[in-house]
């Protein structure tokens, strides 16, 4: 068995039972469905046309019994419209729920190159489409069987030269069906990945409406979004007019079919090779035998968008976590936060230039050591591979003379703190948003660690103070309270290792100012490796590295690198005179 059948096979696991009552619910109905046209037979030929002493009794006997039956098929109907559509939910909401888990394990190199608006069709449009299939395939495949070939077999048992005109009729229509089933599954797969990319383009013009509205520039993303919707309209013409030929081509096929059966019915009567009972009953099967291939389309339409949205689904599943924790990796508790670089290399894609060259650094415990350089040089590449949001290429990082390939992600993580300079908040409130540092962080915690972040006196000054809501992304704050918010935050979770990336850089004097003083009650007593945009702002660190295209090519302290007049003098003076 192909391995992605087993997967899909091991999600109905938790619902066995519900599964084979679903379809004991499908063969109760089929065999009703068959037995139908028998009572009418029944009913006919044995009770009318023999002209029983007691037909009127007989005939109340049959239509009490028919009664029974449909209650019967009633009950199983809702258990399967019900129950079934649950058992099909339930799992859908399983593999939502996995793929969930799974984007959260995968590495920053994977969202490099990801749309958000297409990994969120995955989880819901798919998922969804699978739910149906998952629900609907096994009963749909089992109602058709059943009634196709109970069918076939009492239209065999009535009359057997007709029954083979008949199929050979079906035979057609089933090469018909099949044709256009196969141009309609392209067509599918290719308007499914063209939602993917509509999704994809109105999150990216919707997440930077601000920006759109400040250039004026609703024209330009109304053009790449209406590009988008005429591709998406192209590939469902070709999938509307594939359904549309091979829909009414099936509506046509099967009311042919009954012209034949009635006209060679008729014939058959006339010959006296049949009676009218049995033709009545014939009729009737044949409305029953060809019921499952006019549904066919919807049933082949669920089964396709589930095996694509399948397909889709376990694409995303199988990419592999490329930044994990090995099998020996260890929890480690609190760290001292000696950070050694040993002749690290490392680039973004496999065929790129190297980022990082060979570099070897030493951070002690504790100290203070600020990064300066042009823009591009990869500071910010250099900081992220402490934490392992890549993986280094070559060489090793190493924390307390410990490999962190050899530290558990959790802990690792649990002992960096980071702020960036594009702060990211969740939707929510101020308490919720520090709070974010520390799980089960209580309200003296949270206030405590805005006070230590200067952020205390703005939030009181809010309207619901600790409980105001900051909008998406924060976008009810300043740009200095939000990276006072995401300092208190780096607070709470308390750090051995701080990573500061340029968080001052984008503001403005004061704001600096204050972030600048939180930051610096920060970084006491933890080891600080700091970005620095202002040269002003670091001058008293422990150690200055310098870095250029060549990796680090100066460091000392401020004083000893002016004295050096290299690169540092020359950025620093450059930086005077502004
Ligand atoms: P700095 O922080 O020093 O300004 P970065 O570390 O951000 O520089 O970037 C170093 C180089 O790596 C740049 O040339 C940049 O274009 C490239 N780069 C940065 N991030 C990525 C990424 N996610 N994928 C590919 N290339 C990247
Ligand atoms: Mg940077």
């Amino acid at each position: 068995m192909n391995p992605r059948t087993r997967k899909f096979l091991s999600y109905y696991k938790p619902y066995l039972k519900l599964l084979v009552l679903d379809l004991l619910c499908a063969v109760v109905t089929s065999a009703i469905t068959l037995a139908f046209p028998l009572c009418v037979r029944y009913i006919t030929k044995n009770i009318l046309e023999t002209k029983a002493p007691d037909a009127l009794n007989q005939i109340y006997l049959v239509g009490a019994g028919m009664l029974v039956l449909i209650v019967v098929q009633t009950l199983c109907n809702f258990f399967l419209d019900y129950q079934g559509h649950m058992m099909g939910t339930l799992m859908e909401s399983d593999m939502r729920a996995e793929l969930f888990e799974h984007y959260q394990k995968l590495s920053f190199r994977f969202y490099d190159n990801q749309k958000t608006g297409q990994l969120m069709n995955r989880i819901t449009i798919d998922t969804y489409a699978i739910g149906e299939f998952c629900h609907h395939a096994p009963e749909d495949f089992l109602f058709a069987a059943l009634k196709f070939f109970g069918a076939f077999v009492i239209l065999l048992s009535i009359n057997v030269p007709m029954t083979l005109i008949v199929i050979s009729f079906l035979l057609v229509m089933a090469a018909y069906a099949f044709h256009f089933n196969r141009i309609m599954n392209s067509a599918l797969r290719a308007s499914k990945d063209r939602i993917g990319d509509i999704n994809a383009q109105a999150e990216d013009s919707l997440a930077g409406v601000r920006v759109v509205q400040s250039f004026a520039n609703e024209e330009i993303e109304a053009q790449k979004f209406a590009l988008e919707n005429r591709r998406y309209v192209a590939s469902m013409r070709i999938e509307n007019s594939s359904q549309a030929i091979f829909s009414n081509g099936m509506t046509a096929f099967t009311q042919l079919l009954t012209v034949v059966a009635v006209v060679c019915g008729g014939v058959g009567i006339l010959r006296g090779a049949l009676d009218l009972p049995n033709l009545l009953a014939y009729l009737l099967y044949i409305g029953i035998l060809i019921e499952p291939i006019r549904s066919a389309l919807n049933v082949l339409r669920v089964y396709q968008e589930g095996k694509t949205g399948f397909d889709r689904f376990a694409e995303m599943l199988e990419v592999e976590q490329d930044v994990k924790d090995l099998p020996n990796a260890v929890d480690v508790e609190q760290v001292l936060g000696n950070v050694v670089f040993a002749g690290v290399s490392f680039k973004y894609s496999e065929r790129g230039d190297d980022v990082l060259k060979n570099i070897s650094l030493d951070i002690r415990a504790g100290e203070f050591v600020a990064l300066v350089g042009a823009s591009g040089v990869g500071k910010t590449t250099l900081c992220s591979l402490i934490p392992r949001f890549y993986e280094v290429d070559e060489g090793q990082i190493s924390l307390d003379g410990k490999d962190i390939r050899e530290i558990s992600l959790r802990s690792l993580r649990r002992n960096i703190g980071v702020v960036q300079q594009e702060t990211y908040l969740f939707a929510g409130t101020v308490a919720e948003n520090i709070g974010y540092g520390k799980r089960d962080a209580n309200r003296e915690e949270i206030v405590e660690a805005a006070k230590r972040a200067n952020a205390h006196d703005f939030i009181s000054a809010l309207p619901n103070g600790y409980d105001s809501d900051i909008g998406q992304r924060g976008v009810k704050l300043s740009g200095g309270q939000k990276q006072r918010l995401s300092i208190a935050r780096v607070f709470l979770k308390d750090p051995r290792v701080l990573i500061f990336d340029e968080a001052t850089s984008s503001l403005d004097n004061e704001s600096e100012k204050a972030v600048q003083e939180s930051f610096e009650k920060l970084s006491d007593n933890r080891t600080t490796l700091v970005i620095a945009h202002r040269l002003s702002t670091i001058r008293h660190a422990d150690r200055i590295l310098v870095m250029t295209q060549n990796g680090v090519d100066e460091q000392g302290t401020h004083d000893e690198l002016l004295a050096l007049r290299g690169t540092y003098a020359k950025l620093y003076d450059m930086q005077l005179k502004i």
